[in-house]
C-alpha cells in the first residue's frame, strides 16, 4: 500500500451501481447517480467515491478531468471467441444469399472452417491477433473478457489456445478469463462418437488444463448441430466433478441447453434466442445467470433473445458480444447492448447493469462491476453530462478514457 492515494474527479455525474439487485427489473430512478464526484483510488482499488470537494482534501495526487465527465465502470465481456485465425465473410454472404447456418456448417463451413484456419495458425501469430482483438476491446471500455477455446478441437491445438489466453492474462493482471470449449463440435477428423471425444475431454484433456491452470471453467455447445442435451448432461456432470464451474451454449436454435444448465447448476446459459416460458421461469428463480448475446442475432439475421421477458420473470440478465468469426463478427459489445436494448424495451440501468455488475457474476467475479469502496478501480470516462447520453448515441460514443486497475489504459482523442 505504498502508493499514493490519488483522486479522479470531478465527475459530473457518477454511475455506481450501489445497492442494486443482481436480478430482475431496474428503474433508471434507481441508480445511485454522484453529482460532483470524486473517486479515490489506490493500489488499483477504489477506496471511496463521493462528494469531490470534500475528498479532494485527503489524497495525495489530484487527476483533474477537463470537461463535463460521466463515469462508470468498465464494461465487462463475459463471452467471446476472440482466439481465432481467419474470416468467415463467405458463410455471411452465403446466409445473407439464403443458406441457413445449419447448412452450411453441414457443407463444412461454420466452425469447422475456422478450425482450420486456427491450427495451421502458429502461437505467436494466434497470440497477436487475439491480442489486438483484446486492445479493440479496451478502447471500446471493455476491461476484462472472457475468451474460450474451442477452435483447435484436438488437445494439442485446444491447449495452444489455452495458452496464449493464460499468456494475455498474465499480461493483462488477470482480466482474462479463460473457459475451455473443447465441446464446441465433434471434429471432423476424430474417429470415434460424440460420447467418445467428450469422454476423450474428460480423461485425457481436462486434467492437463487443471494441471496447468490454464481454466477453471468448461463450457459446450447444446445444440443439434453439436452435442444433445443427454451428451451435454453427462459431460457437464463429469466435468463438475473435476472441479471446473460451468457454463453452456444453449437454446440457440432449439430449446434444451437452458433447462440443463440451471440443473447443473452452471454459472451461466448463453444464447437463449429460441428458449422456452419453462425456462425463462426456471432462470427467474435460479442463480444461473442468463447470457443474452445480441452479437450473435445481429451477425445471423435472427430475433434477439427474449431479454425483456427474462428480466421481468425475475433472471440474472447478463450481455455478452460473443465475438466470433461466424456468427458475431462485430464485436461491440456497446453498440449490440444498445440496440438490443432498443429493440427489447430494456431501461438505460438494465442495459448497463448487463455489461457491468451483472456480467461480473456470469464469470463469479465479485471485485468488479460496481464503483463501489473496494472494488477494482476499473472505469471509462465519457465525454457528456448525462448518462443517458452514451446508449442514446447505439455505439458510436467511445470512452475519452479507459481505466484500468486506476490507470490510464486506452486514450481516444
Ligand atoms: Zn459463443
Amino acid at each position: 500500500m505504498s502508493e499514493q492515494r490519488k483522486i479522479v474527479g470531478p465527475f459530473h455525474q457518477l454511475v455506481t451501481f450501489r445497492g442494486l439487485s443482481l436480478r430482475g427489473p431496474l428503474r433508471n430512478e434507481q441508480l445511485e447517480i454522484i453529482s460532483n464526484a470524486g473517486m479515490i483510488i489506490q493500489g488499483g482499488h477504489i477506496q471511496e467515491v463521493g462528494d469531490y470537494e470534500k475528498l479532494v482534501k485527503e489524497v495525495d495526487q489530484v487527476i483533474e478531468l477537463e470537461g463535463p465527465c460521466v463515469g462508470l465502470p468498465g464494461w465487462i465481456d463475459s463471452h467471446t471467441h476472440i482466439c481465432f485465425a481467419g474470416s468467415r465473410h463467405l458463410d455471411y454472404s452465403a446466409r445473407n444469399s439464403g443458406d441457413s447456418y445449419l447448412e452450411i456448417a453441414e457443407r463444412g463451413g461454420g466452425i469447422w472452417d475456422t478450425v482450420q484456419k486456427t491450427r495451421i495458425a502458429d502461437f505467436e501469430h494466434l497470440y497477436k491477433l487475439t491480442r489486438d482483438r483484446l486492445d479493440i476491446q479496451l478502447k471500446c471500455g471493455v476491461t476484462t473478457v472472457e475468451c474460450k477455446s474451442g477452435y483447435g478441437l484436438n488437445h494439442e491445438q485446444e491447449l495452444k489456445q489455452l495458452r496464449i489466453i493464460k499468456r494475455l492474462g498474465e499480461e493483462r493482471s488477470g482480466d482474462i478469463i479463460a473457459t475451455c470449449l473443447a465441446a464446441h463440435m465433434t471434429p471432423r477428423d476424430f474417429e470415434g462418437k460424440p460420447e467418445d471425444y467428450l469422454d476423450s475431454i474428460l480423461t485425457e484433456l481436462l486434467p492437463v488444463i487443471s494441471k496447468e491452470g490454464l481454466a477453471q471453467r468448461v463450457d459446450i455447445f447444446t445444440e443439434k448441430s453439436a452435442f444433445s442435451v443427454e451428451q451435454s448432461r453427462a459431460y457437464l456432470t463429469e466435468a463438475a466433478k473435476l472441479g471446473f464451474q460451468l457454463t453452456v451454449h444453449g437454446d440457440q436454435f432449439s430449446p434444451g441447453g437452458g433447462l440443463l444448465a440451471v440443473e447443473t447448476n452452471a454459472s451461466s446459459v448463453d444464447h437463449l434466442e429460441n428458449t422456452t416460458s419453462e425456462t425463462i421461469r426456471a432462470l427467474g428463480s435460479s442463480n444461473t445467470v442468463a447470457t443474452v448475446l445480441p452479437g450473435a442475432s445481429l451477425g445471423l439475421g435472427m430475433k434477439f433473445a427474449p431479454s425483456r421477458q427474462l428480466l421481468d420473470a425475475g433472471a440474472i440478465v447478463n450481455i455478452a458480444s460473443d465475438w466470433n468469426p461466424g456468427s458475431a463478427p462485430m464485436g461491440d459489445l456497446l453498440t449490440q447492448a444498445a440496440i438490443m436494448g432498443a429493440s427489447e424495451k430494456l431501461t438505460d440501468a438494465e442495459v448497463l447493469a448487463g455489461i457491468t455488475f451483472r456480467a461480473a457474476a456470469a464469470l463469479r467475479l465479485n471485485d468488479r462491476g460496481r464503483l463501489i469502496q473496494g472494488s477494482v478501480a476499473d472505469f471509462n470516462v465519457f465525454n457528456v453530462d448525462d448518462y443517458r447520453e452514451i446508449l442514446y448515441h447505439q455505439g458510436q460514443l467511445k470512452p475519452q478514457t479507459v481505466w484500468k486497475k486506476g490507470q490510464i489504459f486506452g486514450k481516444d482523442g
